[in-house]
């Protein structure tokens, strides 16, 4: 078995391109923190004009997107109203308690996809008791809510209900140009449900390095101090802009791509005795999986499917999940997805006992 590995760990395992790396590479540059990089700048206005806000600002990952949008919409003490499984509560290392001194508040959400009916009668009274409620924050799309999209239903509804109780929203859109692609909706157009949007270069759209939070020029101009601060502040970050630049150049349209492959590895799942998928129909370029005891474990599934040169994410006792990007070809997919189908489990208990 000769085939490279087939990594479906992560959206954010993809090397870049020869033609992304010589864009990275010929990239004008200058200092960033002095404003003098003319690839950042470019970068930032065109994220600013994609999510139709008056400025952005990159930085390096989307955790501190995501922490910087906490801190310019927060005072320490707020609370923030999340789905208990977004990113910003479970995958960023408690970062909202740490930096910026504040609570969040949880919901379970349809599988991460927040409801207005839960969050509506969450707001504290203005009462000495309590703390103020500050922030909405939604997640689209939403990774442990099995890649799925939020409607544009529902986001507005909860825009309008934050609205009238002068709350803040934002949205972690690491993966927004996955909805983008997937619905037809434009970035802008989800972008105007919110006061801050992050996204990601990194994930999907397959640059190395490098995330973007849009808003106001008033709250990134608030935000690029925030930045300074946890030490986000790059040099000649041109370099890593140009391979965002790059991705958004030729690497959007591509995601249909990215779910079609997704779709190949859930049919498979779905087809498989002692699979089932978590949250329906994929939607997108995650499939989340509960594997049955009776087949194994998460681990255990894992570990023979590495066997076969293919690599997936056990994130839970029972829970895998396979990302499809830019590194997954169709033919990768469809001999993962022939694996896949072949499992019985004996083969599972055949490799826990070699492992
Ligand atoms: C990956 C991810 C992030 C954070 O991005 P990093 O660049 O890994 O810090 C934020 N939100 C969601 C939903 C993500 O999937």
């Amino acid at each position: 078995m000769n085939r490279p590995p087939i990594d479906l760990r992560s959206d954010t395992v993809t090397r870049p391109t020869p033609e992304m790396k010589r864009a990275m590479l010929e990239a004008p540059v200058g200092d960033d923190v002095y404003g003098d990089d003319p690839s950042v700048n470019a970068l930032e206005a065109r994220t600013a004009e994609l999510l139709g806000k008056e400025a952005a600002l990159f930085v390096p990952s989307g955790t501190m997107a995501n922490q910087i949008a906490v801190a310019v919409h927060t005072r320490p003490g707020d609370e923030l109203l999340c789905a208990e499984t977004s990113h910003v509560y479970v995958w960023e290392a408690g970062g909202v308690a740490r930096h910026s001194g504040v609570t969040a508040r949880t919901f379970p959400g349809d599988l991460g996809l927040l409801r207005l009916e839960e969050i509506e009668d969450a707001i504290r009274p203005d009462d000495i008791h309590y703390t103020r409620t500050r922030l909405v924050w939604l997640e689209n799309t939403h990774n442990r809510g099995g890649g799925r999209v939020q409607t544009m239903e529902s986001v507005a509804a909860i825009r309008h209900w934050a609205r009238e109780n002068q709350l803040a929203m934002h949205l972690d859109g690491a993966r927004l140009m996955n909805a983008v692609v997937a619905t037809g909706t434009s970035a802008a157009d989800w972008a105007r449900h919110f006061d801050t949007v992050s996204i990601c270069f990194s994930k999907g759209l397959g640059a190395p390095v490098g995330s973007a939070l849009a808003g106001s020029a008033d709250t990134i101009k608030r935000a690029r101090a925030v930045r300074k601060l946890l030490g986000g502040g790059m040099r000649q970050a041109g370099f890593i802009a140009a391979g965002a630049h790059h991705a958004l150049d030729h690497h959007v349209e591509r995601l249909a791509d990215d779910h079609a492959h997704a779709r190949i590895l859930a049919d498979a799942f779905s087809a498989t005795e002692g699979f089932s998928l978590e949250s329906g129909p994929v939607e997108t370029n995650l499939v989340w999986v509960t594997v049955d005891p009776s087949l194994g474990t998460a681990a255990e599934v894992v570990a023979y499917l590495k066997t076969h040169g293919i690599r997936l994410s056990a994130l839970g006792g029972q829970v895998v999940r396979a990302c499809t990007h830019l590194d997954v070809s169709r033919e990768d997919a469809e001999y993962a997805a022939k694996v896949i189908r072949q499992i019985e489990p004996a083969m599972i208990t055949a490799v826990t006992l070699v492992y």
